[in-house]
């Protein structure tokens, strides 16, 4: 039954405190104590902001005195309190919950709660305070506190079956306002729980209409998956537990056609049988991770069928490019072990990371789930976690305005015209050319001995076609050696053959020994507005490592050798999660090989599919993995071609054969 009136005195409460926050009735805990107060707090951490605002307002305390607990789950109890104390405490009648002694620390709450009719206890007269609350109930009890508000659109995730009614507008609501968002593949998880650093980051949401942590909760905050296919179950209750665990989100693959207890008969030729003996079987899935691109990390889970992984794992693999991403399978098996069901998927995702896969026993708990977390050597949940709380991110390429916005905040066409070995005359008529079909972007460096002749194009083209300088944007070098040894005069000497006031991007063309001094007098061309951006070029993992921390202006690009026979897949991610650009050149495997990546039959045969050539489907694959192409040539009719990618899109399945070409082929040395 709805309390229209107390629910309305509440919110006129919260309106209040809304308005005049520090001098909210809001009483504050005798243990109310800062972010730097908890061991297990870090103030960097995504967390902070909203875990401050709830410690300072009383909302929340510490799990002890000294720690926080950031990772625990939230109980019913804690979201109770929170409420309550927002409420100003208010007196209340003891409800007299069967579980709930009347010393305990949130018997007021619990009353009060279900006096609001906010939280209704259980059937049996229980409140199940030490109970973890679920997404459905943590929906419903915030959506019954604003009035249960209607929402403008209902019942559209695709997990929808599994939301309880009472629960049905409120999870709607919820999203839309921003407060818990859906998961992967536009599930809501209504059994999934929350940990105590969401909720604060939920209450603070709520409280303050703010939305601008988007995705904690859901699909763009963080970039760990834990997709999984439970026919029983029994996988379920673990990838729960793992995406708990690991703050990710979580991802059921569902099949178009359901099992039922006849299709997992094994041994009477039942579907399930039939599927397993058949190596090209592949189950039709409901629905799709829309975002894939976003995750770095992909948790596996699958029942053990026959020995394998059931089928519908080998369609969801075949159905995203996985390149550069980290897979970690997970099996459960009341009898056999993980076998070779693993290792088996490997060739239908060639370019993913694969790690070890593990087997658990049905019923396992969520300490095991822990201790195996723990125990996993994944290098790159490091970085994951790192790039989902820094405000550096995985940058974005827009392929309307057919660029991307640099970490320096200049915006970069995402292809050019590369001019290595282009000088003179075909040098001039090549840029001319490409400006002239709309190439916005040239690389040139001080080591190709052409910056006089881009200069004089650029000048031509912008008097001839009517350009800005400020719609052209130019890329050049310095060099180890001599010109690193002495680099403001390098840097100056650049300016002055290109001859166009300022240089959009310079990048230290090879690491060396003055690589530091170097970067650090570029970056003081940058404070006199000389340079705009600031890059690198054949830099790797380990070079970035060391050289990272030594300068100031992030770099915003990392040129290096990419394309299908050399793709540097471990090299790549890693990039982009610095929030740093990556350009890939030889994108066509550089002069003298362009032939025979052009005639590879694989690309051909995708090229003829498309109608397009075999180049374009290489620059479009370049560009789909985010890597931004500067094609070289002096053919006009070339150059136009190059710019031409972006009337097709090439498909998961089209992206994953041009990532099995990899060789690690490289065609220069550097
Ligand atoms: P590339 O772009 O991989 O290949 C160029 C070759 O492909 C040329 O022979 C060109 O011939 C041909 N080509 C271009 N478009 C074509 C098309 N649509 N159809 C058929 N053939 C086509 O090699 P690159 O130019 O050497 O490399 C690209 C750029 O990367 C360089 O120009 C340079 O700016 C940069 N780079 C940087 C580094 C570094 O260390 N940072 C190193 C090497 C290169 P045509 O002239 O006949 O079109």
């Amino acid at each position: 039954m709805k309390k229209w009136k107390p629910i309305a005195l509440f919110m006129a409460a919260c309106i209040l405190c809304l308005l005049s926050m520090t001098a909210c009735a809001v009483e504050p805990s005798a243990s109310a104590a800062p972010v730097a107060a908890f061991s297990d707090l870090d103030a960097g951490a995504w967390y902070a902001e909203d875990v401050t605002y709830c410690l300072e307002n009383g909302l929340m305390d510490g799990s002890s005195s000294m720690a926080f607990s950031p990772n625990a789950p939230a109980s019913r109890a804690e979201l109770a309190a929170a409420l309550y104390r927002k409420a100003g405490k208010p007196e209340t009648e003891a409800r007299g919950f069967s579980d709930i002694p009347d010393q305990s620390w949130y018997a007021d709450a619990a009353s009060w709660a279900a006096e609001q009719g906010i939280i209704g206890g259980y059937s049996d007269n229980r409140f199940g305070g030490e109970d973890p609350v679920t997404r459905q109930q943590l929906a419903a009890i915030l959506w019954r506190s604003a009035g249960e508000p209607a929402p403008s659109e209902k019942g559209a995730f695709v997990d929808q079956a599994r939301i309880a009614a009472y629960a049905a507008d409120a999870s709607s609501w919820a999203q839309e306002q921003g407060i818990i968002n859906g998961k992967a593949g536009n599930q809501f998880d209504p059994h999934g729980t929350a940990t105590r650093a969401q909720l604060a980051v939920m209450l603070y949401r709520w409280m303050s209409g703010s939305t601008e942590k988007d995705g904690i909760f859901g699909m763009d905050g963080t970039q760990t998956l834990v997709a999984y296919f439970s026919a029983t179950n029994t996988t379920r209750s673990l990838a729960e537990y793992t995406a708990d665990i690991l703050s990710a989100d979580l991802y059921e693959i569902v099949p178009e056609v359901p099992y039922t207890d006849a299709d997992l008969a094994y041994y009477t030729n039942s579907r399930a049988d039939r599927e397993q003996n058949d190596p090209t079987a592949r189950p039709a899935i409901s629905g799709s991770v829309e975002n894939m691109a976003d995750y770095d990390v992909i948790f596996l889970g699958y029942p053990i069928w026959h020995g394998q992984a059931p089928r519908i794992i080998d369609t969801f693999l075949e159905s995203y490019d996985l390149t550069g991403k980290t897979i970690v399978p997970f099996c459960t098996s009341h009898s056999s072990g993980i076998g070779s069901s693993d290792t088996n998927l490997h060739a239908l995702a060639v370019g993913a990371n694969w790690r070890a896969g593990h087997r658990f026993a049905g019923g396992t708990d969520r300490s095991t789930i822990e201790d195996w977390i723990g125990g996993l050597d994944l290098p790159k949940l490091e970085t994951v976690v790192d790039a989902a709380t820094s405000t550096t991110r995985k940058t974005a390429f827009n392929f309307e305005s057919k660029s991307v916005t640099l970490n320096s905040g200049y915006e970069m066409p995402l292809n050019g015209l590369g001019t290595y070995s282009l000088y003179g005359d075909t040098c001039v008529n090549a840029v001319k050319s490409a400006l002239g079909s709309g190439v916005r972007l040239i690389d040139t460096a001080s080591a190709y001995g052409n910056e006089e002749e881009i200069g004089q194009a650029v000048r031509e083209a912008m008097a001839e076609l009517g350009l800005k300088r400020e719609n052209i944007f130019i890329i050049t070098k310095i060099y180890p050696g001599r010109e690193m040894a002495d680099p403001e005069r390098s840097i100056q000497a650049c300016l002055d053959r290109l001859d166009l006031d300022y240089v959009d991007m310079m990048l230290l063309h090879h690491p060396d020994q003055n690589d530091v001094k170097a970067y650090q007098a570029m970056e003081k061309f940058v404070e006199k507005g000389k340079i705009r951006s600031l890059g690198l070029s054949n830099w790797y993992v380990k070079e970035l490592e060391e050289f990272l921390p030594q300068v100031s202006i992030t770099p915003a690009l990392v040129q290096n050798e990419i394309h299908p026979y050399y793709q540097e897949n471990d090299v790549i991610p890693y990039i982009q999660n610095l929030g740093i650009v990556v350009q890939g050149w030889y994108p066509l495997g550089g002069r003298g090989h362009a032939a025979e990546l052009l005639g590879d039959e694989v690309i051909a045969g995708i090229a003829k599919a498309h109608g397009v050539s075999s180049a374009q489907v290489i620059l479009r694959w370049n560009l789909q993995k985010g890597v931004v192409v500067i094609p070289g040539s002096s053919n006009p009719d070339h150059i136009k071609e190059n710019t031409e990618l972006y009337g097709f899109a090439l498909t998961d399945q089209e992206m994953a054969r041009i990532n099995a070409l990899d060789r690690n082929e490289k065609h220069d040395w550097y």
